[in-house]
């Protein structure tokens, strides 16, 4: 496949793509962002992750210059011409280029790119491994719901965490309350309940949260949107995460101590089993 880029409208390959120097995304970090997964050439969840994007642009004052349905359109022509089949698609919006000032420029035109990349086919469910996981405090500011494309807190704990030897930090705010991973949400299995930190400013409302909250409704797992410690973690018989590109991953490892039972658990591997389903149902 060709990795395909789209910027304003036009088609061009990847390495090819060039944005301005003043664009406010590369001085400030001023914009937001979305990656869906793409299974079998169709976007997975495509509606969900577009409404996120307006949310985030919403919330930064910046303007979306296309529909969603043509940014849908955009997204199946980039998809069509790449011959994408396994690969995700990055979609960003900047406030755009202007002479560098920290007030909101008048009249500027925010900016839209997109691209698609090709990525590793997920393993067969039984080949899924574990993360190893080590717990940092949470850095970013109060607004992780937006998605924002300042990212630098998350990629120093991400980096901490590949030193040491683990794929994800899980990251805690004052009260050694657990919000979430650096690109993941976290899920707890504590006394029998599956918890996970609510909605709120302090976590990004990830769309695969939203897809295996549903899945428990449907399969009668008992489940609290709460918050948990770093010392209930530590005593959960079971704990994943959930994204986009890693779908329901088990945590094997915490601080580099293994959880009590096996990893995935019975209820991490019914997840992982019926979110496949609804990727299939979706895309296949
Ligand atoms: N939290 C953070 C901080 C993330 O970066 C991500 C990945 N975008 C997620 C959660 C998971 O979100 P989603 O399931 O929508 O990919």
């Amino acid at each position: 496949m060709q990795n395909l880029a789209w910027v304003e409208g036009v088609f061009l390959d990847i390495n090819e793509a060039k944005v301005p120097l003043e664009d406010r995304g590369y001085l400030f970090g001023d914009g937001v962002y979305e990656v869906a997964r793409i299974y079998n050439s169709r976007p997975f969840k495509l509606g969900p992750h577009l409404e996120r994007l307006q949310r985030s642009a919403a919330a930064i004052r910046i303007n979306l210059t296309y529909s969603v349905v043509e940014i849908e359109n955009a997204v199946s022509r980039l998809i069509d011409k790449s011959g994408c089949t396994d690969g995700y698609v990055y979609i960003q919006l900047t406030r755009g280029s202007a002479q560098r000032d920290h007030l909101f420029p008048a009249d500027v035109r925010p900016s839209m790119i997109m691209y698609v990349r090709e990525s590793k086919v997920l393993p067969a469910l039984e080949d899924v491994k574990a993360v190893r996981s080590i717990t940092l405090p949470d850095e970013r500011w109060f607004n992780c719901h937006i998605k924002s494309i300042n990212l630098l807190p998350n990629l120093l704990a991400r980096q901490q965490a590949a030193e040491a030897g683990a794929q994800e930090a899980i990251l805690y705010r004052p009260g050694d309350l657990v919000t979430e991973g650096t690109r993941s949400n976290v899920f707890a299995v504590i006394d029998g309940i599956v918890r996970t930190h609510p909605q709120s400013k302090l976590i990004l409302s990830g769309i695969t949260r939203g897809i295996v909250l549903d899945i428990m409704a449907e399969q009668g797992v008992v489940f609290a949107e709460e918050a948990f410690t770093l010392q209930e973690l530590s005593k959960a018989s079971e704990v994943w995460i959930t994204s986009s590109m890693m779908e329901v991953n088990p945590v094997g490892v915490i601080d580099e101590k293994p959880l009590k039972g096996a990893a995935p658990g019975e209820i991490t591997h019914c997840l992982m089993e019926k979110f496949r389903v609804k990727v299939t149902a979706e895309c296949y």
